[in-house]
């Protein structure tokens, strides 16, 4: 673990690297290197850390996580028109 020690905007943060990386909160075996982007409401999105095994990626280069593949496809995800 290193630790940097840096202000931002007058605040002193302290900022760690070397942890381990998030895993997938579906499998907890692979690394997560996708978010689920399926709406939620708000505005917000999933954001479900999972792995691209856990992943299921649909056109237009979207995911959902095994808790959201069972949304229709054709949600308009992340509509920029919102
Ligand atoms: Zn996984
Ligand atoms: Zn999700």
């Amino acid at each position: 673990m290193h630790c940097d020690f840096t202000q931002v905007d007058g605040l002193s943060l302290i900022i760690c690297r070397g942890g381990s990386r998030p895993k997938c909160k579906f499998c907890r075996k692979r690394p997560a290197t996708k978010l689920c982007d399926a709406p939620v409401g708000g505005g917000h999105t999933c954001d479900a850390q999972m792995c691209s095994h856990c992943a299921v990626t649909l056109s237009g280069d979207k995911d959902l996580c095994p808790d959201h593949r069972v949304l229709p496809i054709q949600l308009p995800l992340l509509g920029d028109a919102a």
